[in-house]
């Protein structure tokens, strides 16, 4: 297994068995440097193994609390690397453990380091829930607000968008021409029974908001 391999270049972390289900666990060492500047520290580590591995990506927690759980961590105790929709579609591109911590679990890392340095974040944060998830959609639609991206979605939920019909997104081009190519671009690795879960969950979250 590749992912045997992958943890032989993290002398700390090691492979526990609980139940038959694979956990990899110990001391992450990280070092880098963003921006010049030079970031360091070691972290206490768990990584959980969903029973539909690599459909889905690991779950990590940080066992010593060295990163205050007010900083991206979700209500269950894993670390919030990012929200589902970008996780999701970053882990696909390459799903091995490999590429997990290169391309989710170090930028999470670089982004505590800066903050905990000069409590700004390097880039961008996802707000939690239900607007840090449909503003995900926005950015990965190039929409241009929230409102348009819910009205979008809604349409693709319920089947109605046409290619020669003119896009949800009230350009008043037909979608053919305008969000077509955006949409097919995810179409494979985005399953319609995620985008439906996503969007009941950020209607239900933002319900209050911009429903009443
Ligand atoms: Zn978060
Ligand atoms: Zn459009």
């Amino acid at each position: 297994m590749r992912e045997l391999e992958v943890a032989s270049h993290f002398p700390d972390l090691s492979w526990r068995w609980y139940n038959d289900i694979p956990l990899l666990k110990g001391i992450y060492h990280f070092k880098t440097e963003y921006r010049g500047v030079p970031l360091q520290d070691s972290f206490n580590l768990e990584f959980n193994f969903p029973v539909d591995y690599p459909d889905k990506p690991p779950l990590v927690r940080e066992l010593d609390n060295k990163i205050p759980a007010l900083f991206h961590r979700n209500p269950d105790g894993y670390l919030c690397l990012c929200t589902p929709v970008e996780q999701h579609l970053t882990f696909l591109q390459e799903p091995t453990l490999e590429s997990f911590i290169l391309n989710l679990l170090n930028p999470y890392l670089i982004s505590w380091l800066w903050y905990d340095s000069f409590s700004e974040m390097p880039w961008g944060e996802r707000r939690h829930g239900s607007m840090g998830l449909v503003e995900s959609y926005r950015d990965l639609l190039k929409l241009k607000d929230i409102r348009h991206t819910i009205s979008f979605m809604l349409e693709y939920v319920r089947n109605k968008i046409h290619h020669k019909e003119s896009c949800p997104c009230g350009s008043g081009l037909s979608f053919k021409k305008c969000h077509g190519n955006i949409v097919s671009k995810y179409e494979n690795s985005l399953p319609k029974g995620q985008l439906i879960y996503d969007f009941v969950y950020i209607v239900g979250g933002l319900n209050e908001k911009y429903f009443n």
